[in-house]
């Protein structure tokens, strides 16, 4: 009895783990996963893509309320409902993981629209790195099951619907960017659609071919191909590549981008477009109902099998059993006692062998009793083995004898080769952590944990590790001429021609971009590393085709040697990589190695920090005035102290050359304040000589200086002491400096306005700030970048900009004004102040004085 009660027990168990309804129910369970993770990722695809739309245009300098107003789409509340979107499929899935990323990506306030993007592009790389594994899964288990063919057919149309769904919202997004972009983006984006135009037909001919005509898919995709949103938007997508096409062809790079006629096609194009995608999602949900109604025609098929099986063994129980009992009556006596030895052995409590006595059938059936008690034995060392996860234990392999011994052993493989599968999908995740993407190669963390461990090891002489930076050159020319997949196939290259060119102990990995690192471990000598970069470098150089075409790229190579005992991994990294920026200034395509003589660059700058202390002591710098004009009266209507150096010998520094260093220490605090105290002092100056209409002079105070606590009595003490009137006083700041707001800027801004003083923001439209930004910010004058005014493509940008200044009662100045025709342009769109050499070069206080009439005519 207990022989055939393990036996049928095991036969049981055996069959259910492999039993057809299950494949069924995992099937069920990861269609409806995938449904749920297709929707997630096109969802946070378009939260994405509406965050940085209206980053992107507070960018620019529009404010988001202005693209309502302008085209009626209004981009905050796209965003809120996508991001509603995400969470009410994300609260679906239930996954603390995805929740607390998701979480981090709302909490975060970050305006870098490059490093959003990144950070939403990672999170998307992670659920495709799921729902593939899914699909594995499902695809796997569908080959499994007998009669899986239709099952296979509805998984390979699901995966084609969830292509047409991400594609379509890429397409969407990315129609969004080449129409509001830049000319750069413009290209980029537009590349995107091409290839994902393809992306998309490839999908939907797929699902042509598999879906099966009476296929809910198939009716959903008979929808999709007679809507008329998904004509509109389609159309709209292969017009905007056409124009390009054409522009490009012309060589009309300036028609790119910002193309901001026709709005109201632009808004219909989205409504088209939201449309699409909403009905290619339900084209996903339609496949997904596919995939589990073939999965239930399986389970099925699958229980009527398990029925007849059961019926079966109820059978062969029965026949036994009343075998058993006929043995009993036959036997008596002797049986007995076997059978309280058996009952024993159910219990587990029962080890020893039985002593094989009585009758020939009962010393049969006692000996069987004891192979089945070894056979239990076994059972219970193998369970124990897998419990403790050690798939490599010698018990594992062992088999006892016996149908129920190959039935055990059969179900030990199964279960060891589960969780073997499951060690190898936990090691591919880890490995997917540590390495890139794309080339497969260990990334930035991975290569400096490397880098540390071999430091760490060769700690005595640690000359045996070499570093070698590589940057690729002329990359960037191929990804904008040949498209981000002709890229790709580049990096793929490199990255194998560089493994090829290194021994196993060396390590090869990508830090992002078009750069890679080698770490040379061990290394014999500078020599060998060199010789060893230069062939890198000549494996870099051969020619790669990409389909039809040719393309060549080259690379700068930096070595650094570990000679150091001091220097940690991230010093030598850096060392590398200022001998690749070396390689690049000496006209790329080289190898230069970092020595005494690169690190000297780096001394010589402290030595410009010197040099710039003793010009203040020497009085070396002095200040140019640059006169600010009103347009309509021509009059003078202020003047803005620009700094000048003249070194000893005549030789001018321009600021640009100093400043932006000087900025770097508090250095820029001592030149700022002596700016602020020679201006004060020159408009006593003119004060004195009978200039009685003292025209303000606004001055240049750099970020670092605002972060400072003594910033307004810095500003405040020189006025006072000449006597200076804070109303005649402008402070030029820039951008970042105030968003950054470091040290509480804004609100020493605001103490100075306090007391007169006007703040100005200084080269408008280079940096992050928004319209709806300068709302809160303490500022009076608006100073419009000079790339602004000198591009005539940029004239609609202008005007919104001028145009929301006025509302929010700001003035407005605009910079660089070189001609009559910009002075004019940007008069008459409103600017209320100009300056530029039109008007007057920067030139000395002596020579300014003549700009005051009204002081002439007093004299
Ligand atoms: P900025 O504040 O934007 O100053 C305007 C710059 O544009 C000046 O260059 C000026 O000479 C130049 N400019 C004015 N009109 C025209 C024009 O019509 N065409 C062209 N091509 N350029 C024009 P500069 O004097 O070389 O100053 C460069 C930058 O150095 C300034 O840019 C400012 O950021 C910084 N800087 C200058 N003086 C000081 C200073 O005293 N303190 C601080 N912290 N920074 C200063
Ligand atoms: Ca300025
Ligand atoms: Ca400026």
């Amino acid at each position: 009895m207990p022989l055939l009660g393990a036996g049928w027990f095991a036969f049981r168990e055996l069959s259910s783990v492999r039993s057809a309804r299950d494949s069924a129910a995992v099937v069920d369970r990861d269609t409806r996963a995938l449904v749920r993770y297709t929707d997630l990722q096109a969802s946070l695809l378009d939260e994405r893509n509406w965050r940085l739309a209206v980053l992107g245009v507070q960018e620019i300098g529009i404010s988001p309320d202005l693209i309502t107003k302008v085209i009626g789409i209004d981009l905050v509340i796209e965003w809120e409902s996508a991001a509603a979107r995400v969470d009410a499929v994300a609260a679906e899935i239930d996954d603390p993981a995805i929740d607390a990323e998701l979480a981090e990506l709302r909490v975060d306030d970050e305006t870098d629209l490059r490093l959003l993007g990144v950070r939403y592009r990672a999170l998307e790389d992670e659920l495709n790195v799921r729902s593939d594994a899914l699909f594995d899964e499902l695809l796997a288990v569908a080959g499994d099951v007998p009669d899986g063919a239709e099952l296979i057919g509805t998984a390979r149309v699901l995966e084609a619907a969830a292509a047409t769904r991400s594609s379509t919202a890429q397409q969407l997004s990315s129609y969004f960017s080449a129409r509001f972009s830049g000319a750069e983006t413009a290209r980029e984006e537009v590349a995107v659609l091409l290839q994902q135009q393809t992306v998309y037909d490839d999908a939907i001919e797929q699902i042509e071919r598999s879906a099966e005509s009476d296929s809910m898919a198939a009716e959903q995709l008979g929808v999709v191909e007679t809507s008329a949103d998904v004509t509109t938007f389609s159309d709209g997508v292969t017009q905007i590549i056409e124009t390009t096409q054409e522009l490009l062809a012309n060589g009309d790079e300036g028609g790119l981008g910002f193309v901001t006629q026709d709005l109201a096609g632009v808004a219909r194009q989205f409504e088209a477009g939201k449309i699409s995608s909403e009905l290619h999602l339900d084209l996903v949900t339609a496949a997904g109902n596919d995939v589990i109604i073939s999965s239930q025609a399986l389970t099925d098929r699958a229980d009527a099998a398990t029925r007849q099986a059961m019926a079966t063994i109820g059978f062969l129980t029965v026949v036994s059993v009343a075998f058993t009992i006929a043995l009993t009556r036959f036997i008596g006596q002797p049986l007995h006692r076997l059978s309280e030895t058996a009952k024993l052995l159910r219990d587990g409590a029962h080890r020893d062998a039985v002593v094989l006595a009585g009758p020939v059938e009962v010393r049969e059936a006692a000996s069987a009793l004891n192979d089945a008690s070894t056979q239990l034995h076994l059972a219970e060392r193998q369970a124990k083995a897998l419990a403790r996860g050690d798939l490599d234990a010698a018990v594992l392999a062992e088999t006892a004898s016996g149908g129920l011994g190959a039935s055990l052993q059969e179900a030990v493989q199964t279960l060891a080769a589960s969780m073997g599968e499951r060690e190898e999908f936990r090691r591919r995740l880890a490995h997917e952590a540590s390495h890139d993407g794309l080339t497969h190669l260990p990334n930035r963390k991975a290569c400096l944990e490397k880098l540390h461990e071999a430091l760490a090891r060769t700690d005595s002489s640690r000359s045996d590790v070499a570093v070698i930076f590589i940057d690729l050159d002329g990359f960037k020319v191929v990804n904008d001429q040949f498209g981000h997949p002709a890229g790709d196939v580049v990096l793929e290259t490199t990255s194998q021609r560089l493994l090829s060119c290194v021994r196993s102990s060396d390590l090869v990995g990508r830090l992002g971009g078009d750069e890679f690192v080698v770490i040379v471990d061990p290394v014999g000598g500078i020599d060998e590393v060199q010789a060893l970069a230069e062939r890198l470098l000549d494996a870099i150089g051969q020619p790669i085709s990409i389909g039809k075409a040719t393309v060549r790229v080259g690379g700068s190579l930096g070595i650094a040697m570990a000679d150091d005992p001091e220097a940690s991994g991230d010093d030598l990294l850096r060392d590398a990589d200022l001998a690749v920026y070396r390689a690049k200034a000496n006209g790329r395509n080289q190898v230069v190695v970092c020595d005494d003589e690169l690190r000297s660059v780096v001394v010589r700058q402290n030595e410009l920090d010197v040099a710039i202390r003793s010009a203040i002591a020497d009085d070396e710098l002095s200040l140019y005035y640059q006169p600010i004009v009103d347009p309509l009266t021509e009059q003078q209507v202020g003047l803005e102290a620009l700094i000048r150096w003249f070194r000893p010998g005549g030789d001018m520094m321009p600021p640009d050359s100093f400043i932006p260093f000087a900025e770097r220490s508090d250095l820029i605090v001592e030149i700022d304040s002596w700016v602020v105290d020679r201006v004060a002092r020159q408009m006593a100056a003119w004060r004195s000589e009978g200039v009685d209409h003292l025209v303000p002079v606004s001055i240049n105070i750099s970020g670092r200086h605002l972060s400072v606590d003594a910033f307004v009595d810095d500003v405040m003490a020189p006025l006072e002491r000449y006597g200076i009137d804070p109303a005649l006083i402008v402070i030029e700041v820039t951008e970042s400096a105030l968003l950054d707001d470091l040290g509480g800027a804004a609100a020493k801004l605001q103490s100075l306005r306090d007391r007169g003083v006007r703040i100005a923001i200084d080269d408008f439209g280079t940096g992050y700030t928004s319209l709806a930004h300068l709302k809160t910010l303490p500022i009076d004058i608006l100073k419009i970048d000079q790339s602004f005014t000198s591009d005539d493509s940029a004239s609609s940008l202008v005007k919104l900009i001028i145009d929301t200044g006025h509302l929010l009662g700001v003035s407005i100045t605009a910079e660089g004004i070189e001609t009559a025709d910009q002075a004019h342009a940007l008069s008459s769109m409103g600017s209320d102040d100009l300056q530029g050499y039109y008007y007057g070069r920067p030139c000395p206080p002596e020579d300014i004085t003549h700009h005051f009439p009204s002081a002439l005519e007093d004299r």
